[in-house]
């Protein structure tokens, strides 16, 4: 038996698991969760959980995690002999379980009154053992690759090194377009970071129909012969054709080939685009008599969806703006675009740039892939990279600027919510933009070269395939104090993400959770009795199966 690695990204919209033959230099299987195991949408919600329920609690879901893609992947143990992971620096510490509140807290000196020490974050080289609650041979090692600050992530230094940003002259701006958008733009030898809380719906998630780049996702929609043909991703994870339909009423015109079970951030993002084109779409409002766009397989885009994913796509330009005003560059000079994640990758690149999620005088786009689980590949094939790492990070002029703490970020973020949720026309986006003296938006240019570096966001699935887990992580249970079990917790959870047990009391699926963003089972409460943060930190694990 040839010896075996495996690589895993903890992203925050979900993790994805691979096992490398070390000796052919071969994927053998790739598994991926569904969701990510923590409650909450996107980094600041895992952020806030592991506060609340203590990094311990976190912790141990995450491994357990793991665990459920490490029994998936099925490779004799023994074989095991190397273990990658690569993530932003939450989803890393998370992991590594060391602390995170230095994450949280912006401004050195608040950090140094709470007593906070940024921990080490350069590349480490752990035995198994120094991870009790992972299941992997006493023999294996561990491996993360270094942050280049704590801010900016070892997720971050993979979309950096193997997108060919660093390699290109021209002022360049990289994205990984997730949940969690994290940004950076090139100026000569600086380069600037950001992370845009985009939301989750350009992963798929908070959509109605929405689901993960999966088998049966609606992954892009284009006219054809007087109607839009659906793409759903076939089990390879390449796109198949769909029905050909009609958007306002979804007759179907041509019966598609696959089945469609939900629609992909990129579906949401091609479907936003042809919905604009179409005039179907006036923001924010959705003009057919269902208030829906149709699509494949009695999937609706509905304007509670449009504005979901208007609030992701407004983070995105917002984030890009400010980069911009953070670099002293126009925006006009940003010419060259890399997209890397699922989205970054499955998306129909020019549909992303006509509703301004690439800055629109880009002229040539490159889309790369899933950058984090490459890097954790290449370090499993060979762990010497972390050294050249290392050195590539401690080199890097880069600097981080906190979004949230931004004044042009705000401003922007405030105008692209009035443009997505409430409609306001463009000519007075572009007056206020000038009042609040930000980045001017030029027009946009619409011949743009579009090179594909991949066609899966996971460049090769191995072998063995693909396998998505559905039940991510754990659930937990806890007999509420004071609890008199009226339901209304139950009945006011949009996620379905809790029930009431007799024998287990309150239940709860973490990996549906939305968490601190929602709270409305606690606002629900009307003993006043039901409390997330104690729920979190006194409930117990029932199954992670
Ligand atoms: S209602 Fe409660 S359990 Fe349901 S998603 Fe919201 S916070 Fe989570
Ligand atoms: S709403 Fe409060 S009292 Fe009612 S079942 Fe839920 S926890 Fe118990």
């Amino acid at each position: 038996m040839n010896k075996i690695g495996i690589a895993l990204d903890l992203g925050t919209s979900g993790f994805r698991g691979q096992a490398i033959d070390l000796s052919a230099n071969a994927v053998l299987k790739t598994v991926i969760t569904a969701r990510h195991p923590l409650p909450g949408a996107n980094v600041m919600d895992h952020l806030n959980f592991a506060i609340m329920a203590g990094p311990d609690v976190a912790h141990q879901i995450i491994m357990a995690t793991i665990n459920q893609i490490i029994d998936l992947l099925n490779m004799p143990g023994f074989a095991i002999e190397c273990f990658a992971v690569c993530g932003n620096p939450i989803q890393l510490s998370l992991f590594e379980n060391i602390e995170i509140r230095d994450l949280a807290y912006a401004g050195e000196n608040y950090r140094r009154q709470l007593g906070i020490v940024s921990p080490d974050r350069s590349s480490k080289e752990y035995p198994a053992e120094r991870f009790p609650l992972l299941n992997l041979p006493g023999n294996c090692l561990v491996f993360i690759p270094p942050a280049v600050k704590h801010e900016i992530g070892a997720d971050a230094l993979a979309m950096l090194i193997l997108s060919g940003i660093l390699d290109k002259e021209e002022i360049c701006l990289a994205t990984d377009y997730g949940t969690n958008a994290e940004m950076a733009l090139k100026v000569g030898d600086k380069i600037i970071t950001g992370s845009a809380a985009a939301g989750p719906a350009l992963e798929g998630q908070h959509v109605e129909n929405g689901m993960l780049a999966a088998p049966g996702a609606i992954s892009d929609l284009r006219p054809e012969n007087g109607g839009y043909r659906c793409l759903v991703l076939n089990t390879e994870m390449q796109p198949e054709d769909g029905d050909l339909l009609t958007l306002d009423n979804g007759t179907v015109l041509q019966k598609g080939r696959l089945e469609a079970k939900g629609i992909t951030g990129t579906g949401v993002i091609a479907t936003v685009s042809q919905g604009m084109d179409s005039g179907l779409v006036s923001l924010p409002n959705i003009k057919t008599a269902s208030g829906s766009l149709h699509l494949s397989n009695g999937i609706r885009f509905s304007k509670k969806d449009l504005i979901e994913a208007g609030k992701a796509i407004g983070a995105i330009r917002a984030g890009y703006l400010t980069l911009a005003a953070e670099a002293g560059v126009s925006v006009e000079d940003i010419r060259v675009a890399f997209m890397a994640g699922a989205s970054g990758t499955y998306v129909d690149a020019r549909k992303a740039m006509n509703i301004g999620m690439v800055p629109p005088k880009v002229k040539e786009i490159y889309q790369v892939g899933n950058t984090s689980l490459l890097l954790a590949r290449e370090i499993v094939q060979d762990p010497r990279r972390l050294k050249t790492l290392d050195e590539i990070a401690r080199q890097l002029r880069a600097r981080h600027c906190m979004f949230g703490l931004s004044k042009v970020f705000e401003k922007a973020y405030l105008l692209e919510l009035s443009y997505w949720t409430e409609g306001l026309p463009w000519e007075l986006y572009k007056k206020y933009a000038r009042m609040y003296q930000l980045p001017e938006l030029p027009q946009l240019h619409t011949d743009v070269n579009v090179t594909k570096k991949v066609t899966r966001d996971i460049r090769d699935i191995g072998k063995d395939g693909l396998i998505t887990i559905e039940r991510v992580g754990e659930e937990r249970h806890w007999f509420v104090p004071g609890c008199v079990n009226c339901g209304q917790c139950v009945e006011e959870c949009p996620e379905n993400a809790i029930k009431l047990d007799d024998t287990l009391g309150v239940v709860m699926r973490m990996d549906c959770c939305s968490g601190t963003a929602c709270q409305r089972c606690e606002h629900i409460c009307p003993e006043k009795v039901f409390r997330l943060s104690e729920f979190w930190m006194n409930s117990l694990k029932i199954s992670c199966d």
